[in-house]
């Protein structure tokens, strides 16, 4: 009798750490909102990590290129004081993008048919990033540096996969469309 009843409360709890593992998409995900914690902008903080065969290669956040000041050692991010609309002139964006940090802290032979994670959190409220995707820049970066794939966070456990060959073919600075 007291043994079925331990079988089955044994059963219980495995069920119970099934249900309860983060899967591994969102365990990346989690990692790279970690990452956006560390960025510098009073606009839109973003993190990025790299992962390829199950091993995180890079990460990258937000941040002014090392011993520039950043936006929040200025007080002020330039973009949100001119209202620049997003995914629109860069020049005027202090940052070395999230994407671009892990990018060069990483060796391209590693980032070859990669995943880049990546998170966007709105300064304001912390809430996420509606619809974030790497900008134009950073897009050019990402098929370069060979990363096959990039996942980015829509919630805490929704999240939208996109192909890079996506970005190739859909090649944004032939029509002249600005935004993302
Ligand atoms: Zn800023
Ligand atoms: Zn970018």
């Amino acid at each position: 009798m007291n043994k079925s009843i331990n079988i089955l409360l044994l059963c219980d709890i495995v069920i119970l750490g099934d249900v309860m593992r983060r899967d591994k998409i969102n365990y990346y995900l989690d990692i790279a909102e970690s990452v956006a914690e560390r960025g510098t902008c009073l606009r839109r903080n973003f993190g990025a990590i790299i992962v390829n065969h199950d091993e995180i290669v890079s990460t990258g956040y937000v941040g002014a290129p090392r011993g520039r000041k950043n936006c929040c050692d200025l007080k002020y991010c330039m973009r949100e004081k001119l209202k620049v609309p997003r995914g629109e002139r860069y020049e005027l964006c202090r940052s070395v993008h999230a994407e671009q940090n892990a990018i060069i802290s990483a060796e391209r032979r590693d980032m070859l048919g990669s995943t880049l994670y990546l998170v966007g959190i709105n300064y304001d409220d912390g809430s996420y990033v509606e619809n974030a995707r790497p900008c134009a820049m950073c897009k050019r970066m990402i098929i370069n540096a060979g990363i096959k794939q990039v996942v980015v966070r829509d919630t805490k456990d929704e999240y939208t996969i996109i192909d890079v060959s996506e970005f190739i073919e859909n090649d944004e600075t032939l029509e002249g469309v600005l935004g993302y």
